[in-house]
């Protein structure tokens, strides 16, 4: 019945034959692959018994389900997957058959010649380029054009790892610029945002690129971290950072303002604190430099 059914399903599909790479028939209540053909060959996957969720690497029955859903529903649906390194374009097709429901799916293999439409602008863009749009929008803020905050919570917790499985030292630089209020009041908001954009850029050129990182913690504050450093090293960075900073012209339209900030200097040695705690530290050492005049480094 499978083969009978494929066949029709091919003939009747056969104009479209170029907007998929394999058809499959599925049984969408038992999870079922009936019958299969084209150059995505799952069926092989699914005869050592594991079912439909396991060729997307899931434990449990996907909550997006896309034949369950066209099935539910009644109409056809459609999916992007991704399994390993591909992307995958599931099309869900309802269909019934000697009075039983089934689902015709259709599976494309997306790559980089492939393309999401934006159909505001009619412009085509590579699926790669989007999801590195995507990825650039979540984790980079926008006015610095550094990590965000979401970001650096999410790679501090990766090196803190790293740091105790590989028994690595790593260095977090809690920095705050001195008196930023004033600047603001002083030059206007907009000016205050041209001294952010500075300051990133005296920060980048001390560190060493592609290994520390910089991130925006929130307003004025951002945070460096320094990898495989001891506590010297470490100290030394921060200072060098420090005196960039204060040593910088930093200029807002033809004006020059002087502009310091504090360090709050914590270490982590072979991922002995968790994420909250390194913060905690760095925080603590911040406030006691803020407290002890600014302009300088507390470790
Ligand atoms: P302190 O030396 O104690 O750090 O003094 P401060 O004035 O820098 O500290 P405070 O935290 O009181 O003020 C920080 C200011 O930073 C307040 C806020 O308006 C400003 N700020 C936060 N985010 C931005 C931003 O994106 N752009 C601009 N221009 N200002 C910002
Ligand atoms: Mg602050
Ligand atoms: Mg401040």
């Amino acid at each position: 019945m499978a083969k009978e059914l494929i066949q029709e399903v091919r003939e009747r599909l056969s104009i479209f034959i170029d907007l998929y790479d394999s058809i499959r028939i599925v049984d969408p209540i038992k999870k079922e692959i009936i019958g299969e053909e084209g150059k995505i060959n799952t069926l092989e996957f699914f005869k050592n018994g594991n079912n439909c969720y396991d060729f997307w690497q899931r434990n449990s029955v996907c909550r997006n389900c896309a034949s369950f859903v066209a099935y539910k529903n009644k109409k056809s649906t459609f999916k992007i997957e991704r399994y390993n390194d591909e992307v995958y374009l599931i099309f869900a097709l309802p269909i019934e058959h000697d009075d039983r429901f089934y689902v015709v799916e259709l599976l494309k293999k997306m790559s980089t010649d492939d393309f999401f439409s934006d159909l505001s602008s009619n412009l085509a863009i590579p699926l790669d380029t989007t999801t590195t749009t995507l990825n650039h929008l979540v984790n980079v803020d926008e006015l610095t054009k550094v990590y965000n905050r979401r970001y650096f919570e999410k790679q501090l917790t990766k090196e803190l790892m790293y740091s105790s499985i590989y028994e690595t030292d790593l260095a977090v630089l809690l920095l705050d610029i001195d008196h930023f209020k004033q600047i603001n009041d002083v030059h206007g908001h907009l000016m205050g945002d041209e001294i952010l954009k500075q300051f990133v850029e005296v920060i980048k050129s001390v560190l060493r690129q592609d290994v520390d990182w910089i991130s925006r913690y929130g307003g004025e504050e951002f945070v460096v971290i320094l990898k495989h450093v001891d506590f010297n090293h470490a100290n030394e960075v921060a200072e060098r950072i420090r005196q960039s900073v204060e040593r910088y012209a930093f200029k807002i339209g033809d004006k020059i303002q002087q502009v310091t900030c504090s360090i709050g200097l914590s270490m982590c040695y072979a991922g002995n604190l968790t994420l909250k705690e390194i913060l905690q530290d760095a925080d603590e050492k911040l406030y006691e430099a803020k407290h002890r005049g600014r302009n300088r480094v507390v470790s």
